[in-house]
This record gives structure tokens, sequence and C-alpha cells, in this order.
């Protein structure tokens, strides 16, 4: 991926930048009837392991809680996949082991 400093590869991107969808749209990633970049619950684009998250996914309800959750899902999504078995990163009470 390009960048005003230089090129940098990378196994996974999440992207981030609000209601600026312009970098998704150069990298390829599929985009809704409302024009957002098209995700699901995990986040994943339509690009592999390119991520979108927050203001870029969804047509002005905002929030920054939402945001926040978009890309905790992306990156369990990230380490799921890394990990080939879903990843859970809370602690379970000792009874219930
Ligand atoms: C006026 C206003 C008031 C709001 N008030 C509330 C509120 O009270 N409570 C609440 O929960 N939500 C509020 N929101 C909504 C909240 O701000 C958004 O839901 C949230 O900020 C979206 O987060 P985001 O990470 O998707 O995008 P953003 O917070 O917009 O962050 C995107 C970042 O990416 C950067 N960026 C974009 N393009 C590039 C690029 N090419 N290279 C590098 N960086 C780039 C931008 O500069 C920006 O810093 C408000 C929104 C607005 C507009």
């Amino acid at each position: 991926m390009g960048t005003d400093e230089g090129e940098y590869e990378a196994p996974y991107v999440v992207l981030a930048t609000g209601a600026d969808r312009s970098i998704a749209e150069n990298l390829g990633c599929e985009t809704t009837d409302d024009g957002v970049v098209d995700v699901g619950v995990t986040m994943k684009t339509s690009v592999p392991n390119a991520y979108a998250t927050g203001a870029m996914v969804r047509a002005e309800e905002w929030q920054a809680v939402i945001s926040a959750g978009d890309g905790a899902a992306a990156a369990l999504n990230v380490l799921t996949k890394e990990r080939g078995e879903h990843f859970h990163d809370f602690d379970v009470p000792a009874d219930a082991e």
C-alpha cells in the first residue's frame, strides 16, 4: 500500500479513515448502494485481508463507540485467522473452565 512516505506491505490492513472512503475504493473494496464500504459483522471487505471500520461503513449512523467496536471486531477476526480457531480475549471465571 502506498503512502506519502513510501510503500508498505502488511498481511492485513484495517481501514479507519472515517467518511473518506477513497483508500478503500482505490483498493477495490466493493461499496453498497448507499456508497459505503460493504462489510459484514467481521468488518471484512470484498478484498482479502482488508477490513473497513467506523464511518466508512455506515451511512451517517455514526457513533464513536460503534467505530471502536468495529475495530475490535476486525482485530478479533485477524486473531482468529492467525490462530486457526475462534479467538477470545476475555478471561473466563475459574469455576466455568
Ligand atoms: C459534529 C459531529 C459530532 C459528533 N458527536 C458525537 C458524539 O457526541 N458522540 C459520538 O459517539 N459520536 C459523535 N460523532 C460521530 C463520531 O465522531 C464518529 O462516529 C466517529 O468519529 C467515527 O470514527 P472513525 O474512526 O470511523 O472516523 P474519524 O473519527 O473521522 O477518523 C478518521 C481519521 O482518519 C484520518 N484520515 C482520513 N483519511 C486519511 C488518510 N488518507 N491518511 C491518513 N489519515 C486519514 C482522518 O484525518 C481522521 O483522523 C460526531 C460526529 C460529528 C461529525
